[in-house]
């Protein structure tokens, strides 16, 4: 399969107030490269601020990029047309269906919005003819449609902003945790959904989550973030039963896993503190104030994100003794 998204060594750095007439970079992205294959989901996880909503936002152009290259579809997305024209095949999914829908607008009127903006209509008929479909797709009915958003539930308000963001025909779709917001028991059913409308309309998604559970079943592939930087990237399969890095092995310690042996080479990883402010990053490997296996060289240089076997990206200086130790617990 051919790459849809290509991001190039993609920066952001916003400037933050520290004092009087002070300003410093706060490094929300920094350095960020992979793709994402068409027709395929590419999972990005990580905790609040390391960065991974940043990533989708400025891949959509809501922020400029400080740095790096954003490629679509062969082309670089570089001046305000392109912008314009990649706004028509991309598109994002939010985090909160609760305010990012006005509750007095009409569920008719929400997502009719984007055809409105675009023009993507000719007549009246047609486009309740296309708001109408658009409904059928998430499984809302034509009586839903004069009906105002605060009227639904967070689990239908977020289908009725999934039909939103697939009113102008998108290729890709970034999902910024869409459902982190919703109850565990609805959480399933909007997945299930997302997977069927990929099916059905072939689309590419970038699919945000603070928990490596939430993108299991829907990833091929997933990317592990930490602040402000890319510290693994794998098939889905492989970050479950192989993670090199010490911070995904972290993450997956605090979900159940079905192999017991897995389960047991994890568990012992506990974190101490929470994540640095992204002002004050660590000097060296930006996880080293919280890892385990941390030694002195970790402080000394960032660790390069390289390609330890096929597809499978890890930046830590210490695989190999992170991996012995490992073994040891299996072993005990
Ligand atoms: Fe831990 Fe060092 Fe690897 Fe960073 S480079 S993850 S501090 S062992």
């Amino acid at each position: 399969k051919k790459n849809l998204v290509e991001i190039k060594h993609l920066k952001e750095y916003f400037n933050v107030n520290v004092g009087f007439f002070k300003t410093k970079p706060l490094k929300a992205v920094d350095d960020v490269s992979f793709t994402i294959k068409k027709g395929e989901t590419l999972g990005l996880v990580g905790e609040s601020g390391c960065g991974k909503t940043t990533v989708g936002r400025t891949i959509l152009n809501l922020y400029k990029p400080t740095a790096g290259e954003i490629w679509y579809d062969g082309k670089q997305i570089k001046t305000k047309e392109d912008i314009k024209e990649f706004r028509k095949k991309a598109t994002m999914v939010f985090q909160d269906p609760y305010s990012s829908l006005n509750p007095r607008m009409t569920v008719s009127d929400i997502i009719g919005e984007p055809l409105d903006i675009h023009g993507l209509y000719k007549t009246k008929e047609e486009r309740r003819e296309r708001i109408l479909e658009l409904m059928s797709y998430v499984g809302l009915n034509s009586e839903h449609a004069s009906r105002y958003a605060h009227e639904f539930s967070g689990g239908q308000r977020q289908r009725i902003g999934i039909a939103r963001s697939l009113a102008v025909n998108p290729e890709f779709i970034v999902c910024d945790e869409p459902v982190s917001a919703l109850d565990v028991s609805i959480q399933a059913q909007v997945i299930n959904m997302f997977d069927e409308l990929q099916d059905k309309l072939g689309l590419t998604y970038l699919f945000i989550a603070h928990d490596l559970l939430v993108v299991r079943h829907i990833s091929d592939r997933i990317a592990v973030m930490y602040l402000g930087k890319m510290v693994e990237l794998a098939d889905a399969e492989e970050i479950y039963n192989n993670p090199l890095h010490p911070y995904s092995k972290s993450l997956l310690s605090s979900v159940p896993v079905p192999d017991p042996k897995i389960a047991r080479a994890n568990k012992r990883i506990v974190l101490s503190g929470d994540i640095p402010s992204p002002l004050n990053a660590p000097s060296g490997c930006p996880f080293r104030t919280r890892c385990p296996y941390a030694q002195e060289d970790c402080a000394m240089s960032m660790p390069e994100f390289k390609e330890v076997s096929s597809g499978h990206f890890v930046a830590c200086h210490h695989i190999e003794d992170v991996a012995k130790i490992q073994n040891k617990i299996v072993l005990n």
